[in-house]
C-alpha cells in the first residue's frame, strides 16, 4: 500500500463534521490521545513488565491515521510530508546520524 492509498482509505473511514473548526480540533486532540496511548504501552511494557507490544503497534497505526487526516485537512499529501521529512534529515545528517550535527542545527521550536 502506498502512502497515497493509505491516506485515501483513511479519509473513507473518517467522520464528517459540520464545521472545519470541529474537524481539526478532533484530529488534533485525537493524535494527542493516540500518542498518549503509545507512551502508556511503552511504559507498561518496560516499567511494569506487562507486554503491551500488540497495543503499541495498534496505537502507532491509530496515530498514523490521525497524521493522514491532519494532512488531508490541510490539503497535503502524506507522501509529500514524508518526503519533506526525508529531505530535512538528509540535510541535517548527510551520511549518518551525528550528535554534533543534531546540536548545531538551529531549528525553530514549533512548540513555542
Ligand atoms: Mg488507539
Amino acid at each position: 500500500m502506498t502512502p497515497k492509498e493509505y491516506q485515501k482509505f483513511c479519509k473513507k473511514t473518517a467522520k464528517k463534521f459540520n464545521t472545519k473548526e470541529k474537524e481539526i480540533f478532533t484530529w488534533g486532540l485525537g493524535i494527542a490521545g493516540e500518542a498518549g496511548d503509545v507512551a502508556g504501552c511503552i511504559k507498561k511494557t518496560f516499567s511494569h513488565g506487562d507486554d503491551q507490544r500488540a497495543g503499541l503497534k495498534e496505537n502507532l497505526g491509530d496515530t498514523m491515521w490521525y497524521i493522514a487526516m491532519i494532512c488531508d485537512f490541510f490539503g497535503w499529501n502524506l507522501e509529500d510530508v514524508m518526503q519533506e521529512n526525508i529531505e530535512k534529515l538528509k540535510k541535517r545528517h548527510p551520511k549518518v546520524f551525528s550528535k554534533k550535527a543534531a546540536k548545531k542545527d538551529k531549528r525553530r521550536d514549533w512548540n513555542e
